[in-house]
């Protein structure tokens, strides 16, 4: 269909508003001015405050992919030992890239339909008596499975056993949807991009990290240039950014966090996923009473507030759902990845997007799932609507 807009819910990239589009169709301007200096200072207060990090924030012309080899290369040196929950594809591959740096990884396996579970946790640790795990990297909300981790329980357990290892949380796909404080948690680096909860295009990433971990970078001696924080920490201004800055990214960027402002701060756009979210999952819960598919994630408190992963029973092909729902409909759609892929497909409901938006993805999600035959519980868009007109806002 070519008329009307496309709808994206992939869970990133995501919807640009247009405000965020016009905001960088203009010209470049001089990025050794005050204009400019005063844009980025803006952005990146703005972006700490919202991470509840009062430490310092390293900004990446990059993908998440460099972010997470940005914080592996400063905070490990070869022959580290970490503990990486591994909770689905994005974790697993971070892992990888760890091990790709020389690093002793102890994968914590969480089964890809679990958040990183706080007891088996404390097990874990507790066989290191020595103390020899130097961090422990998780991601909050893994985006290819649904399933968002305990943060505080996480936190309880290494105070508890006075563990001392280096928090370090990749809330790329959580960030601006489901609430972080980083300083409360005890959190040493946090991971964010531009192109899911921001609602910005790829291309920016940053790192949030706390006085601790800017010690274990100064005192790793691994190699390293282009992602050096001790590097991007000394310089001054735009050179932060080590090579010329993202310019329009953080035009881009700076009228982002004018929405999150106007919409009444970071607390109401989480309120806002929190509400979207609920619907999508009242919908799926429905649809899912026919028996032909079901919830990735088995416990209902770890459903990620970002996006949803929904399995669908082994005689049904998930890949013709996303594809029939693209062709057809308009909207597109994650697949499933690794293990999950042509068993899942993946609704995003993260970043720039409202009721009734929300409402025509599940309209055509229903749509699709009855095109391929997949036999599913009637309502499932009726008890979204019902659900999203309760409550106040
Ligand atoms: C999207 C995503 C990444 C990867 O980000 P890129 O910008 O594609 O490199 C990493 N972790 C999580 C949890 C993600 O959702």
């Amino acid at each position: 269909m070519v008329s009307g807009r496309t709808f994206i819910q992939n869970p990133g990239p995501t919807n640009i508003p247009d405000r965020v589009l016009r905001a960088m169709a203009r010209p470049a301007i001089d990025f050794g001015t005050t204009e400019f200096s005063a844009l980025l200072d803006s952005c990146l207060t703005r972006l700490n405050e919202h991470m509840g990090n009062s430490g310092p924030l390293i900004g990446y012309t990059s993908t998440g992919h460099g972010a997470w080899e940005a914080t592996v290369t400063n905070l490990f040196d070869t022959g580290a030992r970490v503990l990486l929950c591994d909770s689905g594809h994005f974790s697993h591959r971070w892992g990888e890239m760890c091990e790709a740096h020389g690093l002793d990884v102890c994968w914590f396996e969480t089964g890809w339909q679990r958040g990183v579970d706080p007891d088996a946790l404390r097990d874990a640790l507790s066989t290191d008596a020595g103390r020899h795990i130097e961090g422990i990297l998780l991601a909050h909300t893994e985006t290819s499975t649904g399933v968002t981790s305990d943060l505080q329980a996480i936190r309880t357990v290494l105070d508890d056993l006075e563990h001392s290892a280096l928090l370090v949380l990749d809330a790329i796909g959580s960030f601006g949807c489901t609430p972080i404080n980083v300083d409360t948690l005890g959190v040493d680096a946090c991971l964010v991009v531009s192109q899911k909860g921001l609602m910005m295009p790829i291309g920016l990433a940053f790192t949030g990290i706390s006085d601790r971990a800017v010690d274990a970078a100064y005192a790793n001696e691994r190699g390293r240039f282009y992602w050096d924080w001790r590097r991007r920490l000394e310089a001054e201004g735009y050179r932060m950014f080590c090579g010329t800055p993202p310019i329009h990214h953080l035009f881009g960027l700076d009228e982002a966090l004018c929405m999150i402002a106007e919409e009444g701060g970071i607390e109401a756009v989480t309120s806002r996923h929190r509400r979207l979210a609920d619907a999508v999952r009242s919908a799926v819960g429905v649809w899912g009473e026919a028996g032909a598919l079901e919830f990735n994630a088995t416990k209902e408190s770890e459903r990620s507030d970002s996006v949803t992963c929904v399995r669908l029973a082994a005689n049904y092909d998930a890949d013709h759902v996303v594809a029939i729902a693209r062709e057809r409909f308009n909207l597109s759609m994650g697949s499933g990845i690794g293990p999950l892929a042509g068993s899942a497909f993946r609704i995003g409901h993260l970043g720039d997007l409202n009721v009734p938006m929300l409402l025509g993805a599940l309209g055509a999600v229903e749509a699709s799932l009855r095109v391929c035959q997949v036999p599913i519980g009637t309502g499932g868009l009726e008890a979204a609507t019902k659900m999203l007109s309760e409550v106040s806002s």
